[in-house]
């Protein structure tokens, strides 16, 4: 009973707590009247707030006013969201625009304020076709020649206008006297050009919209083909193509594959707006063939020569391409002596025959200077390629060159300087290729090919610390896989 009295006691509210309810009661009143205040207010002056700038477009005291708004055609700006790819663990290698730090967009349109002021605004949206000039678009819409005269003449950066291509799309803002206000050229997704109409003339910039580079890894293991294997793991066929590249001088994807071989990309993706818009570069990989593993790191040097190299610094490369051309069957090869067709004598045959449709690319077996590039008696059309002190190679009966492999330029490994063809003595379209070591004529399909050059020594330590964090990776995935098998 005791304790029932002194429990009540203890509930019933004394003065001063009563004061005090009242007082929250109010309070919180007082807020639900002013949240009701604001919202009314907001409601019925929304244009005026939706003109407010979104925080990342805020003004720049040097920069016009620029509204959220969309062009025609345009898809929303999300916000961006970095997803991560369920197959794996994707992480943002560079973030967009900084929050706090005001960026010019590019997908803001230039007049788009006039839109908003009332309909005697418009913007002409034109997609440039095939054969289309500026001065054919502009007379198309009834603008006047002497205007783009002088927009085009207004900069430098404008003077870029008259370099449109098809796809690009132009547009265009009037008043309703049709007096142009400003243009905007988007060139693609990530570039465009505007011109906007000011008191003395035009200012023009070049836009450039930032793109997110995330990297991803993708890993699978092999049944049949690689093609296959890496096709279901979500590969891109570019990407394919490249990881090909890339391990093709070690391992023959033909005929070396092996049911359980493994791979693992890790690789650049591009994103624009939160939407994927390409593949990069692979960055590293790992190729394990019949239980022997191939690593390969992309490495750029300060020269902007970028290439792949294993953990040790040497390049995943040879020399020399094994097969200058992609052939469909090797017609003639390398012999002593052989009934020569055109001929019809006995000859000795020096090279090697790549019989290839007319006009498939020939292209460079390794790094070097062209020192011929002509006629050459049988061998018809015909490009020498000089590859340091030792080395030469020779690429005969060409239908035509690449114009940009002159005599006395350097070539790359790979780079297309000229095609197939039949010119001089042949009987059919097919690539003539001699490859010759101090001179000497050796075979080119057994000939031992020297290595690439390894890194050179002055980026060993920069190419170490950079690969660091790649062949980490490399090994998480691993453990990762490995767990998530057992
Ligand atoms: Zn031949």
């Amino acid at each position: 009973m005791q304790d029932f009295k002194s429990y009540t006691l203890e509930r019933k509210p004394t003065r001063g707590q009563i004061g005090r309810r009242i007082l929250y009661a109010a309070i919180l009143l007082l807020l639900l009247v002013a949240g009701l205040l604001y919202f009314s207010t907001s409601i019925d002056n929304s244009p005026v707030d939706e003109r407010l700038p979104a925080p990342e477009q805020i003004e720049k005291p040097d920069q016009k006013r620029v509204l959220p708004l969309q062009l025609p055609g345009q898809s929303k700006r999300e916000p961006i969201a970095p997803s991560p790819s369920p197959k794996s663990i994707s992480f943002i290698k560079q973030a967009v625009a900084t929050e706090n730090e005001p960026t010019i967009e590019a997908d803001t349109p230039v007049v788009a304020e006039m839109q908003e002021q009332g309909p005697e605004f418009h913007t002409l949206t034109y997609e440039i076709k095939n054969g289309d000039s500026l001065a054919t678009i502009f007379k198309k819409h009834d603008l006047s020649a002497n205007l783009l005269h002088r927009i085009v003449h207004s900069s430098d950066t404008a003077k870029k206008l008259t370099d449109i291509r098809p796809g690009e799309v132009l547009y265009v803002d009037l008043d309703h006297e049709q007096n142009f206000l400003g243009l905007r050229l988007e060139q693609s997704k990530i570039n465009s050009l505007k011109i906007t109409a000011v008191d003395d003339g035009f200012e023009s910039v070049e836009l450039s919209r930032e793109v997110e580079v995330r990297t991803n890894h993708i890993s699978g293991t092999i049944e049949s083909s690689f093609y296959g294997a890496a096709k279901e793991a979500g590969l891109s066929e570019k990407l394919i193509m490249q990881m090909a590249g890339i391990f093709g001088w070690d391992i023959d994807f033909a005929l070396e594959i092996r049911s359980g071989d493994q791979f693992t990309v890790i690789f650049e993706e591009d994103y624009l707006d939160g939407e994927k818009l390409r593949d990069g570069p692979i960055l590293a990989a790992e190729f394990v063939n019949r239980g022997r593993p191939y690593r390969a790191l992309l490495y750029s040097d300060d020269t902007g020569r970028s290439d792949y190299y294993s953990p040790d610094g040497r390049s995943m490369r040879k020399a020399f391409l094994r097969a200058p051309v992609d052939f469909r069957r090797i017609s003639s090869r390398f012999a002593r002596e052989r009934y020569h067709p055109v001929l019809g004598k006995k000859r000795p045959h020096r090279g090697v025959d790549y019989a290839a449709k007319t006009g498939t690319p020939v292209k460079a077996a390794g790094d070097g200077k062209i020192i011929h590039r002509g006629k050459k008696g049988g061998y018809g059309r015909t490009v020498i390629i000089k590859h340091g002190q030792t080395y030469t190679t020779l690429y005969g009966h060409l239908s035509r060159y690449n114009k940009k492999a002159k005599r006395g330029s350097k070539v790359k490994q790979g780079q297309t300087i000229g095609y197939v063809g039949s010119s001089g003595l042949a009987t059919g379209p097919h690539l003539h290729y001699e490859f010759r070591v101090n001179g000497v004529h050796r075979n080119p399909l057994t000939v031992k090919l020297p290595a690439a050059k390894p890194i050179a020594k002055k980026y060993r330590d920069d190419f170490q610390l950079k690969i660091q964090p790649l062949l980490s990776q490399l090994e998480l995935i691993n453990r990762t896989l490995v767990a998530n098998a057992e």
